[in-house]
């Protein structure tokens, strides 16, 4: 059988997952496949991309070296960017005219960070000044970290997750860092605004100031960044400027390639554009009018797409994804999932408040089911309020007993490691008395540090604290998500 060339254009962690699926699935047999990146990197972990400004290396949170690919087959061409893919002549054409042959094309473009307009963040050559930066990749950190000096200040715009984690790796620099923050209440798309009121305190707790309720509307400086111009016309002194005011998804190639694009790239349930033979998954995605800029979504896209491609389970589709998020937010651990708000009047509405442990829970209840709930604080109950959420089940009728239950009990007797494959400590620490000593067998046994590969270090731990052999334990290798 002649295998079909299936291109993928981009190399972000959407790209790195359906890589995985496809491998997994045996697409070698039926596709050569090439990934084209405009980045020059083999594929990172994106949500790590903030340990580059504390010092961190690229090696240190990447995903996939560049081995990996030639490893398995995979033609990588790093630092290509594609600008159309022609699907009348099936080639796809870069930057720098060159072209490429393809059978089948996957837009995994990602997204690009959004810059507010703001007087005076452009110089006369209509680049950012110098101090003014964005918060994607790995040379926009390692940017940040050359021109950050200790005891200087930063703004941070925006009081997202990403505002916030820019945020705290300045301040571990010893920087002097105000978060300015449009809406009332920080990361209010994910949380509500008591629990806002919580992760602030708790920002501010670790050294960071917030303004919020207030946009930006202009960078003072001649040729670099020396403050910021509020709405109220308060002028915020600043050395530097990190932009994270959220994300737009990266749809040029597609609409030059006559691809429906509307706010993503518009994909079916399987995927597909309108364009037969062209794809996209990830965070360039529209799947129902929906584009989603987390990763959980775009792991369930990418099993869809490479069972549909390699035709292991044609009838494989995405209906979407019920939205679940549990991070570390500066520090604070934040979960998030479903409605944060009651939409009617016949919603219930549960919140536990621990002002003192800092520690703040809400459940939204709609015809006796989670439809929803918050929590800041801690991170115990969350992968059990995720079940009661994903799996819709009737909730007790007293509806505090959703925290007392033995899910909860058990997720605190036994805490979830990676949250990816929901792999518990107890799981981890049996297979590593079975024998797994390296991060790849403890991977490769429990599928734990495969996905966003954010508990990695974790995993370290666990295998140098729990190992019967510690003086043997071999902690490198290439466990990749
Ligand atoms: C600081 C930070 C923290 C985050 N934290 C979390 C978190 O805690 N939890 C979570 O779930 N998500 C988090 N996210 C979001 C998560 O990283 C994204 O959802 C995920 O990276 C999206 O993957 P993607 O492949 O769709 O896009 P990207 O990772 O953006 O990758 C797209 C890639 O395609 C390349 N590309 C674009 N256009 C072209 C082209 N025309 N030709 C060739 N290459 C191209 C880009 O250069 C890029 O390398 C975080 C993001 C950031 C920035």
């Amino acid at each position: 059988m002649t295998r079909k060339r299936l291109a993928v254009v981009g190399n972000g962690m959407a790209a790195g997952r359906l890589l995985d699926e496809l491998v997994r699935r045996n697409a070698g047999t039926a596709f050569d496949i090439t990934v084209y990146g405009e980045e020059t990197h083999g594929c990172y972990n994106r949500i790590l991309v903030g340990r580059i400004i504390g010092g961190g290396t690229t090696e240190e949170i990447t995903l996939k070296p560049v081995a990996w690919y030639a490893d398995r087959g995979v033609a990588f061409h790093a630092g290509k960017l594609i600008k159309k893919v022609d699907a009348s002549t099936r080639t796809l054409h870069d930057a720098d005219g060159n072209a490429f042959p393809f059978d089948v094309a996957v837009f995994a473009t990602g997204s690009r960070a959004f810059v507010p307009p703001l007087d005076g963040l452009t110089g006369a050559d209509e680049k950012p000044k110098a101090g003014a930066f964005l918060f994607r990749t790995v040379e926009d950190c390692e940017r940040i970290r050359a021109y950050a000096r200790p005891a200087s200040s930063a703004v941070v715009l925006g009081g997202g997750l990403l505002g916030l984690e820019a945020a705290k790796a300045l301040c571990d620099l010893g920087q002097h860092v105000t978060v300015v923050h449009p809406a009332d209440t920080l990361m209010n798309l994910q949380v509500d605004a008591l629990g806002g009121q919580f992760l602030r305190k708790a920002v501010e707790a670790a050294g960071i100031f917030v303004r919020t309720g207030v946009a930006a509307t202009g960078v003072r400086g001649d040729d670099r960044v020396t403050g910021v111009v509020l709405k109220t016309g308060e002028v915020l002194p600043a050395d530097m400027l990190v932009l994270a005011c959220g994300i737009r998804p990266r749809v040029d190639a597609a609409r030059a390639s006559g691809v429906p694009v509307k706010t993503g790239i518009v994909v079916n349930d399987l995927l597909a554009t309108a364009v037969p033979g062209v794809f996209a998954v990830g965070e360039c995605a529209e799947h129902a009018g929906k584009v989603y800029g987390i990763v959980p979504p775009i792991w369930e896209q990418c099993a869809v797409l490479a069972d549909i491609l390699t035709g292991a389970n044609p009838q494989a589709r995405y209906r979407g994804s019920k939205l679940y998020t549990r991070l570390k937010v500066a520090g604070v651990e934040v979960a998030s999932m479903g409605a944060i708000e009651p939409a009617t009047e016949s919603d219930e509405v549960i919140q536990v408040v621990e002002d003192r442990r800092g520690i703040y829970r809400k459940l939204v209840v709609r015809d006796g089911r989670l439809a929803g709930a918050v929590v800041v604080g801690e991170a115990d109950s969350a992968p059990a309020l995720a079940r009661w959420f994903d799996r819709g089940d009737p909730l007790p009728p007293n509806r505090l007993d959703v925290f007392c239950s033995p899910d909860v009990s058990a997720a605190a007797a036994d805490p979830e490691v990676c949250n990816c494959h929901h792999v518990t400590e107890g799981t981890l620490v049996g297979a590593i008395r079975d024998g797994c000593t390296s991060l790849p067998q403890l991977s490769a046994a429990t599928k734990a540090g495969t996905g966003c590969g954010s508990c990695r270090g974790t995993l370290t731990r666990l295998i140098l604290k729990n190992s019967l052999r510690p003086a043997g334990v071999s902690v490198n290798g290439t466990g990749h998500g």
